[in-house]
């Protein structure tokens, strides 16, 4: 319930006059058994339906961790869990069609390909209400599931993948070929004008969530300054803002609804209007939050009325620990920066600070990451007093990212570069560490850049665990370490090919090498660039 998207995708659901939508949610994983013995099926939070009864199934994803819920929901649903099985003999005329959308299945869908009946790529306010439409037409004709599954097609957006035959040669592929009148591109939405569409927010505001009592809502979208790792970023370029009017309408409903709003987007504090939206949310009385803080954004006065809007930690993203890594990786922040930003937070009353790292970054070495532990030592020493939290997470390379094609780092020398660092900082006080284990980032690494082959580990992922799964699959399966460990070509055919968000592969591929060059490139020029393909249209 603290997914916008989700939200989103609820309240234009909801607003297309040809629909009724209601909410369901896997049960919580210690109810899940209880769920299965009893033969009961997830039912609806609205009205109590089970949802297998419903014309669609309509599934957000957001995280590639989210994948292993699609069978788990599925089986307690009594629907078929793949695609292929469903609306055969007496099921024919009931099992819904199961869709899905969001970030994650809009960078590759093909991990859950053989679960999903058909996908909406890209943004959905530009795309649910036409689905919707061309459901009703599809829904006077008569035919065959496949038949109607194939109506959708025409529209740009969807992506049905059992109308494409992939031909693989090794651990890549030969060929990706639509089948008969199928499209060869699925063009992703993308709404260029924020404003033409409602604010995405905490339509249904709930307590009971995480960032729990927060009113949210999405001040601007996509993020100009081109972190070569960042799927965020890349995949919601152009980088735009939403009109101050509008959102300060928004805080003033979050500031009587909750008390509290977080403002949410890629770049919040880049947002032109920060200062207004937060000095307008002080004014109501609101508490604000901002979802993410760029350390050069930040100024004293700026910092002053965050703390005065009940701010308490402030978060921020340096990735790497060495101002070359930092070039790599097209955030060419110096030490000096960051330190001299830590004295600002320092002096505006801040005593907790939160820094993000990057670790098996391409062409990190030993050194880089022990870098991190001294530029940690350099804050702390900074800050006086307080609370230093470092947040450090194994690098996964993501598709339509110039990192795409570069290869995970062995586990063994993740797990050694956090453990170096772990040990530096140990004995300090006032440092906590919190660091994802190269185990579970590799299943994330795996099933970012898999192909449909990968549907069978997830299938088993979901009964035993993910990081059983990839223990024996890795033992057994030398396809999915090559899958893991292997740099692509940018000639090669990449499983998310067939999908258009607008950015040319040859400019991901330019920036990979420059990336690897240390070579920085400036933030987007929005009106006068056309270099990475998504303005041109
Ligand atoms: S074309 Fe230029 S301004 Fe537009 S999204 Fe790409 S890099 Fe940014």
């Amino acid at each position: 319930m603290s997914n916008l998207g989700f939200q989103s995708v609820c309240h234009l659901f909801d607003t297309h006059p040809n629909v009724s939508v209601e909410r369901a949610f896997l049960p919580d994983p210690d109810e899940i058994e209880e769920y299965a013995r009893a033969g009961v099926p997830v039912i609806s939070y609205e009205t109590k339906t089970p949802i297998g009864e419903f014309d669609i199934i309509a599934i957000s994803l957001a995280f590639e961790d989210d994948y292993f819920n699609i069978p788990k929901i599925l089986e307690l649903a009594k629907v078929p869990v793949l695609a292929s099985k469903r609306g055969i003999g007496k099921r024919a005329a009931f099992d819904p069609i199961v869709m899905a959308g969001g970030v994650a299945c809009s960078l590759n869908p093909e991990p859950i390909a053989g679960f999903i009946d058909l996908f909406i790529l890209g943004e959905a306010e530009g795309a649910l209400h036409a689905f919707i439409d061309r459901l009703c037409e599809l829904g006077q004709e008569s035919g065959t599931r496949e038949a109607r599954l194939a109506g959708f097609d025409s529209l740009p957006f969807t992506y049905i993948p059992s109308l494409y035959e992939v031909e693989y040669d090794g651990v890549g592929i030969k060929s990706f070929v639509p089948k008969e009148g199928a499209k060869a591109r699925i063009v992703a939405t993308k709404n260029l004008d924020l404003d033409k569409f409602d604010i995405p927010r905490s339509y249904i505001y709930t307590p009971d969530t995480a960032f729990k009592e927060t009113y949210l809502t999405e001040v601007e979208r996509g993020c100009g300054r081109g972190c070569r790792f960042c799927a965020a970023g890349f995949l919601y370029l152009p980088p735009r803002n939403r009109a101050v009017e509008k959102v300060n309408e928004v805080v003033a409903v979050g500031a009587e609804v909750s008390g509290k709003v977080g403002l949410v987007g890629a770049a919040v504090s880049e947002y032109p209007d920060i200062k207004e939206v937060v000095e307008a949310g002080l004014a109501k009385g609101a508490a604000i939050t901002l979802s993410s803080l760029r350390l050069d954004s930040l100024d004293a006065p700026f910092l002053l009325s965050l703390k005065e809007a009940g701010y308490k930690t402030v978060t921020m993203a340096p990735e790497a620990g060495t101002e070359r890594l930092r070039a790599v990786i097209n955030k060419g922040m110096t030490d000096s920066e960051i330190l001299s930003t830590v004295e600002i937070v320092t002096e505006a009353g801040f005593t907790k600070i939160k820094l993000y790292f990057l670790i098996g970054l391409p062409s990190e070495t030993d050194a880089d990451a022990e870098a991190i532990a001294t530029l940690a030592l350099k804050v702390r020493s900074q800050m006086k007093s307080g609370m230093l939290h470092l947040s450090i997470n194994p690098f996964v390379p993501k598709p339509f990212t110039p990192f795409q094609f570069h290869p995970f780092e062995e586990a063994g020398t993740i797990d050694v570069r956090i453990a170096a660092i772990k040990g530096a900082l140990k004995k300090e006080r006032g440092i906590t560490i919190k660091a994802l284990s190269s185990k579970e980032a590799m299943v994330q690494a795996y099933l970012s850049r898999a192909d449909r082959r990968a549907n069978e580990f997830i299938l088993e992922a979901a009964e035993t665990s993910p990081k059983r799964a990839m223990k024996r699959w890795m033992k057994n399966d030398k396809l999915v370490t090559d899958s893991i460990y292997r740099t692509a070509t940018e000639q090669e055919i990449l499983p998310w090919d067939m999908i258009e968000h607008g950015l040319d592969k040859s400019y991901l591929w330019g920036e990979y090498k420059k990336g690897l060059e240390e070579k920085l490139t400036p933030p987007c020029v929005v009106g006068s660039c056309t270099r990475c393909g998504v303005c041109i249209g």
